[in-house]
């Protein structure tokens, strides 16, 4: 590791306020994906402002009914909250089918959202990689690629996120709270993480100096039959091939609402809106879903590895919406 300075902020506008005057330090939370990075000289900090700390630790409900969870509640706190379990289920499978106990029991709400891509490029400096050093190259474009992307990648990134928290609140509408020493603001989930476009190096839409300090569920998105469907490689401890976070309400047979939402898939939780809409006022049947699936995957490009990911992301969809108008029961 290189040498870096340590400071320990005693409120969240500190900490903001510490990053902003040195754009080279580095919010370090539970640390389970920061030190893996630090280990491999990925990132090189000048200091680690430790927010582990700070009061951003609980989950309360608001007075319009949704759930505002700390920045720094743990994974494992949030799976076992009883109003996530009870109101918001797909979170709590999500969460469960990452990592481990012990990871989960370290990592935080804020450092979930801001984890980066498993890409095997990234992480091995022998290669060139434009999220770590722009314009470099991708060597994933003609290489190793089959755990890539097939929707919204560029010619300078095929990364994808690797979250699975974060594909159920893409599909919850989730709200991220954010202070810097401009103030707080609000950015909904959708527009949080980013494309990669020519800037593969930025995941977010975060400015400088910006610490998340929240993230609220609305009260709109509570859906007891909510799933999470995750498919990997091995049983557990393994990143999505694809997932899907889905919810469905029926009226009868006809469908009222409906989320969907991908990881595995894009360099951001991929919500799948055109097939929503094609779904709102459809008579629940095969035929409806199939064809959702296909609209949900229709702009898909997948690499010389990774083509299976197309029929595997249609499938997992038609199978999260049919447990999900059963009930719901995936974990
Ligand atoms: C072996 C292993 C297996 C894993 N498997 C999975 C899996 O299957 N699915 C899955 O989803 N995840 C998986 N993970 C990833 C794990 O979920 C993340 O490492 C964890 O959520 C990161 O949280 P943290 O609090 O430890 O973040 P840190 O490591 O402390 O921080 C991560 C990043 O977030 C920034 N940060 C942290 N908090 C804030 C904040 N409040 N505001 C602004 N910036 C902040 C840090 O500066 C850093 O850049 C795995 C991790 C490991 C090590």
């Amino acid at each position: 590791m290189n040498n870096f300075t340590y400071c320990l902020p005693k409120s969240a506008l500190e900490a903001a306020n510490q990053k902003m005057s040195d754009p080279a330090a580095q919010f370090i939370a539970g640390g389970t994906n920061l030190v893996d990075r630090l280990k491999v000289f990925l990132d090189k900090p000048s200091q680690l402002i430790d927010i582990s700390q700070l009061n951003l630790q609980t989950i309360e409900t608001t007075a319009d009914g949704s759930l505002r969870l700390g920045a720094l509640v743990t994974n494992t706190k949030v799976a076992e909250n009883q109003d996530i379990r009870r109101h918001y289920p797909m979170l709590a499978r999500a969460i469960l089918s990452g990592a481990s106990q012990q990871i989960r029991n370290m990592a935080t709400v804020g450092g979930n959202l801001l984890q980066r891509t498993r890409c095997p490029y990234y992480y091995d400096r022998a290669f060139p990689c434009n999220k770590r050093e722009p314009e470099t190259g991708c060597p994933a474009i003609e290489g190793m690629n089959r755990n890539h992307a097939i929707l919204g990648s560029s010619e300078h990134c095929v990364a994808v996120h690797p979250s699975d928290m974060c594909v159920a609140l893409a599909a919850l509408d989730a709200v991220v709270e954010v202070i810097s020493p401009q103030g707080t603001r609000q950015i909904p989930f959708s527009d949080f993480h980013r494309l990669p476009k020519n800037r593969p190096e930025k995941d977010t839409h975060l400015e400088p100096g910006e610490l998340i300090t929240a993230v609220t569920l609305p009260d709109s998105s509570k859906n007891p039959s909510g799933v999470y469907l995750k498919i990997r490689d091995r049983a557990s401890y393994s990143f999505a091939l694809v997932s899907v976070a889905a919810s469905i309400n029926l009226d009868g047979d006809k469908i009222e609402g409906v989320r969907v939402a991908l990881g595995g898939v894009a360099h951001k939780p991929w919500r799948a809106t055109e097939a929503e809409e094609f779904l709102i006022g459809k008579s629940f049947e095969e035929n409806s879903l199939t064809e959702a699936a296909d609209i949900a995957l229709q702009q898909a490009q997948p690499l010389s590895q990774n083509q299976f990911k197309v029929e595997l992301a249609k499938r997992a969809i038609i199978r999260a919406l049919k447990v999900s108008a059963q009930g719901g029961g995936i974990v």
